[in-house]
């Protein structure tokens, strides 16, 4: 159902981090886009008559929220490896596993991922996986807006050749594909796994094809120990000196970044995604995101994939965002809330490189947007509808999505996908995977 013009009544809307609508409004949805906020209640005079309208009076809008770095297929590899550091969790559990992936899995794994983030109020994020065509498709059919990249990982000189031209081609069939909402990206997964050549050329096709980069850099303190004993620099020094960053970059974690690689950072206009739960979980630390935040630096927050997280809850990032820089830094002032939403919304979409305007309600901007129930216990009185957002709300309050004014959910039903069959492919899949040491 995809209406060219919506009058959302609601309760009360999150225009953007710093401004917000405490009483009654009608949101204006005309073309995929907002058209108009309207204060106050209305009489049917005022909206033309061609709108259909939804009323949903006991309910705040805000903005649709941005995942920022995540591998949506791992939704298959939930549970797989938990409690292990990086090395040993990617080298025993995760890429023996990955290796049996095939096409059919990622397309179901996606589709599970985008149910999740449908019901979580995600509705845009950030993938960066292998066998893309079929998350693109999954995508596609789910209504949300996806950043793609087909991951790469070269250091030979074919193998760079490879990863180029499947890039390229993913590139040719699904940039601003699905209407306008998928946007592919170039994805390098790291320096650790991609050689300076293999990085130049990535940045050589992202100037040809105009496209921006995704990359994880300096998410753990051996990936950064290591990078320095083979190139005598930082992860981020040695992107800016394969001239990776000379183009736009969202780089992933940036949990181990000192003074130079912030200026770095600052200069080259590099967007960070913040993934505090991931970052946790396989105990790589936990960024200097304050310190980021007052130099100027976009920070996003993601999820990361489900096997290291393990779900795809952006609610639990914000909080997390908000609380946990306060507790490593004994500064109750540091990550505010209005700070901590707007890097899960305008920050978000600034971060993955989407239009301006997108990640808020105001006029002009993409209709992503999500509607929570005002009524739960834990969003009453709702007196501060930032700080409930950040700190009380759950995805169990979310109700409604849009994305370009079209509903993927509706009441808390979803209505592009069928939860049923997605289970139950996922589950069959899963196992026929088998265990991760097994045959
Ligand atoms: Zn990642």
């Amino acid at each position: 159902m995809n209406q060219g013009k919506l009058c959302l009544s609601v309760g009360a809307a999150v225009i953007s981090a710093d401004e917000v609508v405490a009483e009654p409004c009608q949101i204006l949805i005309r073309d995929g886009r907002i058209e108009a906020v309207w204060r106050g209640g209305t009489t049917p005079a005022q909206i033309p008559v061609e709108y259909v309208r939804v009323q949903r009076p006991r309910a705040v809008a805000i903005p649709g929220l941005v995942n920022c770095h995540g591998h949506a297929a791992m939704t298959l590899l939930r549970g797989a490896g938990d409690d292990l550091p990086l090395q040993r969790w990617l080298e025993e559990r995760i890429f023996p596993l990955e290796a049996r992936l095939t096409g059919e899995a990622v397309y179901w794994g996606t589709l599970l991922a985008c149910w999740e983030m449908i019901r979580s109020g995600t509705t845009c994020f950030t993938d960066m996986y292998m066998w893309m065509d079929d998350a693109a498709r999954a995508v596609a059919e789910s209504g949300l807006r996806g950043v793609l990249s087909w991951g790469i990982a070269a250091s030979d000189p074919a193998g760079i050749d490879r990863a180029v031209a499947t890039s390229r081609a993913f590139a040719d069939r699904w940039h601003r594909a699905a209407d306008g909402r998928i946007t592919v990206t170039l994805g390098p997964h790291a320096p650790y796994t991609c050689s300076p050549e293999c990085l130049r050329r990535v940045a050589e096709l992202s100037a040809e094809l105009n496209l921006p980069i995704q990359i994880h850099l300096s998410e753990t303190w051996r990936e950064v120990e290591e990078c320095r004993a083979q190139f005598g620099r930082s992860p981020i020094a040695h992107a800016l000196a394969t001239g990776l960053l000379e183009r736009p970059v969202l780089a992933a974690h940036c949990v181990h970044v000192d003074d130079d690689d912030i200026r770095i950072l600052r200069e080259k206009d590099v967007r960070v995604a913040h993934n505090p739960q991931s970052n946790l979980k396989l105990a790589s630390g936990v960024a200097p995101v304050p310190k980021l935040l007052a130099e100027g630096v976009t920070v996003g927050l993601g999820t990361d994939g489900a096997a290291s997280n393990n779900n795809l809850d952006m609610f639990e990032e914000l909080r997390l965002a908000a609380t946990l820089h306060k507790g490593v830094s004994g500064d109750a002032t540091a990550v505010p809330a209005a700070d901590a939403l707007a890097m899960a919304t305008s920050a978000g979409a600034r971060a993955v490189f989407l239009p301006p305007g997108h990640g808020t309600l105001q006029p002009g901007a993409a209709a992503d947007l999500v509607l929570l129930d005002l009524d739960s216990p834990h969003l009453t009185p709702g007196d501060n509808l930032v700080s409930d957002i950040v700190y009380a709300a759950g995805a169990d309050d979310v109700t409604d999505v849009y994305v370009a004014g079209r509903c993927l959910l509706s009441n808390r039903e979803l209505t592009t996908l069928d939860a049923e069959r997605i289970r139950y492919e996922v589950r069959r899949i899963r196992q026929a995977m088998g265990a991760p040491g097994g045959a």
